[in-house]
């Protein structure tokens, strides 16, 4: 009843003011009049107007700021306004909060629980940001904070600060247009004039710029935990891990000048160099050897027989491609860039502030305007009963293998899975790869994953698609037993576990300074790169997403730049072209949407493939399986997506990642000269089957009758 009363008076109030010509009190003549003959009065109804005007609602506040400036001048203005205001806005809040909020928070309570926590605790702050700058219009700030658990008087004299600064460039503004004595070029061009409307303009900027310091202030304070900022750094970049996010920040960071601190717990190079691409691409090459000399024996080209593999010596060429590549990623040389390096565990102690346990078991705290997380992934291990019992490996641990195991499976089908199942495969191994899903390399179409296990199961591999392990043992005789979810028992002497790869955030301070990760435990950033601690950024597998070593480096370069020099400017990290490849055969390179990903965000293409059973190159190699696929926007010359299976596919990938990355279509390619025979001419056979698809059929059929004139 109480509730209805108010909403009548509220509808009677506001008809009231238009039915007696409320009007003509937003119009600045009236007061002006007024206010030469009776200031107390013009005052008092200006005020009454004003607290009439926010109380209901009625578009009209900013328009009446002006006026009073004009009609009062700055400083009277402003008193006088900034109490109106500040008082009509409780009026709105206290209406809002009588009718509706105890059905507002009734009924949506459960939904409004996290803003009413953050109200409670944060509400007088957030308050103040929208009052300094009033990304919501005003009336509906009144009215929504009247929904919120936010007392009033805390309300009123939040409002009346936060609109202070504001309501005064306002008011100065109507002053200046005040003091206007004619509309002419001349009086518009008065210094005072356009000072207050610069002003105006810069307002909401300036006042934005020091919001976002004091926030900075206010949440690095938070995550401090009472440790100052030191007046001086040690370094101007911190960086925590050595593997490519690490170097291409220090590298990055050393570059500019900048003084840069490069912390490793491990080795140099981290997983790409040690236990990831290198030691994969070099045993994989082995394998193709074995493969290849095989098929030389079948085919007849070679005599003789392959007596065995020497896995020593296969193992030696992994190593060897290691302590080859070494260097590239070394302390002398990242030290010969000046970057400082040091070996040791790092952890954040502060926003500014390193502890690192040195390789030789000292402690030393080092402090930096910017600190990079970079501390990258380690593989996923499965609960599995009875895995503690087996000597598993995974992709960290295989490296150290001494004996080819005669029997192995492979958990998971990923593109890790993949490569190195059918590499131990082709190496001699007998492999069994076990996966819940169907088919291997979910990412990509079905067809491709398809030819890619064609070839696995060619090499020897067997397949248990849509299939777990739920159970391992020891077998009686040596070796082990792993017993599948349909009750099948497999026997192995070793255990290759690759089902994925978590981030590596264990023990380097992240709880202690608050630093979100997300649901799968990799440390969250935003587009610039920047953790929710304003002076820490991260990139790299520690970040999620694609999980390569180019797209860590290309993050490197954001987190740098953007720490580094972000308070100048900042650049989005840009994810529009990311090419990959799995190093499986036959190869499979992608960039951008390949049929699944299409469909499945319904957007629209058309698709040309050309079959590389075509390619001169590929028949005189006898290699002759895959194909390319693009995709395009329909009718246009626009590339979506390329993804291409079979030999070379990771370099034949880049002729789409230039198209893509540059906005070159495939006219591009088709009028590029290619060397003949290359694999790369199957990008322009594509390119020219697409043509051929562009010209209409009405223009060949005309054409045809045109030279059809000529003949007998
Ligand atoms: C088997 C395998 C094959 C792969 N093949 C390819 C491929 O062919 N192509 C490709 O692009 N990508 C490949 N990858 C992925 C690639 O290796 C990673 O994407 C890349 O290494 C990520 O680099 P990073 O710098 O983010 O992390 P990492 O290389 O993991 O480096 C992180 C470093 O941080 C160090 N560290 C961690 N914690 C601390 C600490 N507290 N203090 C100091 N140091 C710390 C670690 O020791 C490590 O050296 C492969 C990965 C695997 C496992």
């Amino acid at each position: 009843m109480k509730k209805l009363l108010i909403l009548v008076l509220i509808a009677g109030a506001v008809f009231g003011f238009y039915q007696l010509g409320g009007e003509q009190w937003l119009l600045p003549a009236t007061y002006q009049e007024l206010y030469q003959d009776n200031p107390w009065l013009t005052a008092g109804i200006y005020f009454s107007v004003y607290v009439a005007v926010t109380a209901l609602s009625i578009p009209g506040a900013a328009l009446m700021t002006l006026i009073g400036g004009a009609v009062f001048g700055l400083w009277t203005g402003l008193l006088i306004i900034s109490f109106a205001s500040t008082i009509g806005a409780t009026l709105a809040f206290l209406m809002s909060r009588t009718l509706l909020k105890d059905w507002v928070q009734k009924k949506f309570g459960q939904y409004l629980n996290t803003i009413n926590q953050g109200m409670e605790k944060d509400g007088a702050f957030y308050l103040f940001t929208l009052r300094l700058i009033p990304v919501v219009p005003f009336f509906a700030i009144n009215l929504l904070m009247g929904l919120m658990p936010i007392s009033a008087f805390r309300f009123y004299w939040v409002s009346q600060l936060g609109m202070l600064a504001g309501t005064a460039v306002y008011v100065n503004a109507g002053a200046q247009l005040g003091e206007l004595e004619e509309l002419s070029l001349a009086g518009i061009m008065n210094p005072g004039l356009l000072g207050a409307f610069v002003l105006l303009g810069l307002f909401p900027w300036f006042a934005k710029s020091l919001l976002g310091k004091y926030q900075v202030q206010r949440n690095l304070k938070a995550r401090a935990h009472g440790r100052a900022k030191p007046a001086k750094f040690d370094d101007n970049l911190l960086v925590i891990g050595a593997g490519a996010a690490g170097l291409v920040s220090s590298i990055i960071g050393s570059a500019t000048k900048a003084q840069v601190t490069l912390i490793e717990k491990h080795k140099m190079g981290g997983d790409c160099l040690n236990t990831g691409c290198v030691p994969s691409k070099a045993i994989i090459h082995a394998a193709k050897v074995v493969h290849e000399s095989q098929k030389g024996l079948q085919s007849g080209l070679l005599k003789g027989n392959i007596e065995g593999i020497d896995f020593d010596k296969v193992m030696e060429h992994v190593h060897g491609s290691i302590t080859a590549i070494e260097p590239h990623d070394s302390v002398e040389r990242y030290e010969g860039l000046g970057v400082n390096c040091i070996s040791g565990s790092g952890k954040l102690i502060s926003p500014w502030e390193v502890e690192i346990e040195t390789a030789d078991g000292q402690q030393e705290t080092r402090s930096a305007a910017n600190i990079i997380i970079a501390t990258g992934g380690k593989p996923r291990v499965p609960e599995i009963p009875g895995l503690d019992e087996v000597d598993y490996y995974t992709s960290d641990s295989l490296w150290d293998i001494k004996k080819l195991p005669a029997k192995m499976i492979v958990l998971g089908a990923g593109p890790i899975g993949c490569e190195l199942g059918q590499a131990f495969a082709r190496l001699g191994s007998q492999v069994t790869m076990v996966d819940r899903s169907e088919l291997p390399m979910p990412r990509e179409d079905d067809d491709v994953a398809q030819l890619v296990l064609e070839s696995m199961l060619a090499d020897g591999v067997i397949h248990k698609a849509g299939r777990s392990i739920t159970e391992l043992n020891k077998a009686a005789g040596g070796g082990y037993t792993a017993k599948l979810d349909n009750g099948e028992e497999l026997a192995f002497d070793a255990l290759l576990i690759a089902v994925g790869r978590e981030a590596n955030t264990q023990n380097i301070g992240l709880e202690e300074l608050g630093i979100s990760t997300d649901n799968n435990g990799f440390v969250e950033v935003d587009e610039y790169l920047q953790t929710n601690c304003p002076t820490i950024y991260a990139c790299g597998d520690v970040i999620g997403g694609y999980q390569f070593t180019h797209v860590s480096a290309h993050e490197a370069w954001y987190a740098s730049v953007n720490s580094l020099f972000g308070r100048f400017i900042r650049f989005k990290s840009d994810y529009r072209v990311i090419p990959w490849a799995t190093f499986t055969a036959p190869e499979v390179a992608r960039v951008g949407l390949n049929e699944k990903d299409a469909t499945a965000n319904g957007i629209d293409y058309e698709v040309t493939q050309y079959g590389l059973d075509d390619l001169d190159r590929a028949i005189t190699d006898d290699a002759a399986t895959g194909f390319v696929r693009v995709l395009t926007v329909p009718g246009k010359d626009k590339i979506l997506g390329a993804t291409i299976v079979g030999p070379r596919a990771d370099d034949l990938i880049s002729s789409f990642v230039t198209g893509m990355k540059h906005g070159l279509g495939l006219n591009k390619v088709l009028g590029t000269i290619h060397a003949y025979p290359t694999y790369m001419e199957a990008n322009k056979y594509l390119a020219g089957m697409w043509k051929k698809k562009q010209v209409s059929a009405k223009l060949l059929d005309w054409l045809g009758k045109y030279h059809k004139r000529k003949l007998k």
